[in-house]
């Protein structure tokens, strides 16, 4: 008999990610998603499009299955959680969780992983780009720089909680902004890596690329493979967390768009504009994963990017060719 999984937010990008890693190790998977995944087939087993702000749809989400990964969100890089959505964010994000917690005790749910973020760090420890300071329990008093990451720290305390009085084994992992093929890397939402190879991409040689921010702000980001090999470490060990499931390879917001046009070959230049930076500095912590699960993520950043390169650029490729028959 396989084992079988709900991966809630399955049509995502860490999401979609996830129920080929599981479907790759024998699961049967369910994902449920609102949309459906962007960028290539789902090759879970059961699709359901569904609002799981819709109690119904929690339920049956979770419902005949062992393990429950709760990715879903109303999520977006430093663009989409800088203030204007943020009531949408608070409320959309607030009501997923509840009803998947709730779902998940009335159906007797028995593992349950929850997708926190490294945006639930207190502000103060994050003010000197070259010393953030980001470890485990240094999230109280709590200070999260955004709403985002006061809903991240608050779903934390539910499940938890639910955790707690429901006999219900909860993981849960702060990811440190991950990246990788098939994220989103237009429109809006997408994050500073995909942002990057997007405009190193369109950018014509000779030209110059924007930077948000001042671009000493630094970051550190991890390769899709690498964050799914940290879930699969914390649901396979008896350690709940949270912990933060990050690399550690610090790097300024300039230094990784050197990095992107270095891969790209081509001559550019880059100039620092008016934008959203979020903290000056944020770095993962993996004092406690490499304790708890003797494992941390350890592959460099630039293999990363080269293959997140290659994919942006493919898809700017396949854009240009598009609006040129359109017209
Ligand atoms: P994503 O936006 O690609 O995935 C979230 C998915 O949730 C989307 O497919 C979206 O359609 C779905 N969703 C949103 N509202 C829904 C609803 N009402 N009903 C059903 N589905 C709904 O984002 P991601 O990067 O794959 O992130 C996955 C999770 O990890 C999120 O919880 C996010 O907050 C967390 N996280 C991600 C990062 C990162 O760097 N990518 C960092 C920290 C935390």
């Amino acid at each position: 008999m396989s084992k079988t999984a709900v991966v809630c937010g399955g049509g995502g990008f860490i999401g979609s990610h996830l129920v080929k890693r599981l479907k790759g190790e024998g699961y049967w998977v369910r994902a449920v998603d609102i949309k459906e995944q962007a960028f290539s087939p789902t090759v879970a087993d059961e699709y359901i499009l569904g609002d799981l702000r819709d109690a119904e749809i929690a339920k049956r989400a979770v419902t005949g299955v062992e393990e429950v990964y709760q990715l879903a969100a109303d999520m977006g890089g430093m663009g989409f959680i800088s203030g204007e959505n943020d009531s949408e964010i608070m409320h959309n994000s607030t009501m997923i969780n509840l009803n998947i917690a709730d779902a998940a005790r009335e159906t007797g749910t028995k593992k349950l992983f929850y997708s926190s973020s490294a945006c639930i760090y207190p502000q103060r420890n994050q003010q000197d780009p070259d010393n953030p300071m980001c470890r485990e329990d240094s999230a109280y008093p709590a200070e999260p720089d955004s709403e985002y990451g006061w809903e991240k720290l608050f779903g934390e305390r539910l499940f938890k909680t639910y955790g707690r009085h429901h006999n219900l084994d909860v993981k849960i992992a702060r990811f440190h902004n991950v990246f990788g093929p098939e994220g989103t890397w237009q429109g809006g939402r997408e994050k500073a890596p995909a942002a990057l190879c997007r405009k190193v991409a369109q950018a014509p040689e000779g030209s110059t690329i924007e930077v948000w921010g001042k671009g000493d702000q630094t970051r550190s980001f991890l390769y899709i493979d690498e964050c799914l090999e940290g879930v699969r470490h914390l649901m396979e060990s008896g350690f709940g967390g949270p912990v933060n499931i990050g690399s550690e390879e610090m790097i300024s917001i300039n230094d990784l768009a050197r990095m992107v046009i270095g891969i790209s070959g081509k001559n550019l230049n880059l100039v620092n504009v008016e934008g959203p930076e979020g903290v000056r500095g944020r770095n993962s912590d993996n004092t406690l994963i490499r304790a708890k699960l003797n494992w941390a993520p350890s592959q460099p950043l630039r293999l990363g990017m080269e293959r997140t390169y290659e994919w942006v650029a493919a898809q700017v490729k396949a854009q240009i060719k598009q609006t040129a028959a359109a017209v």
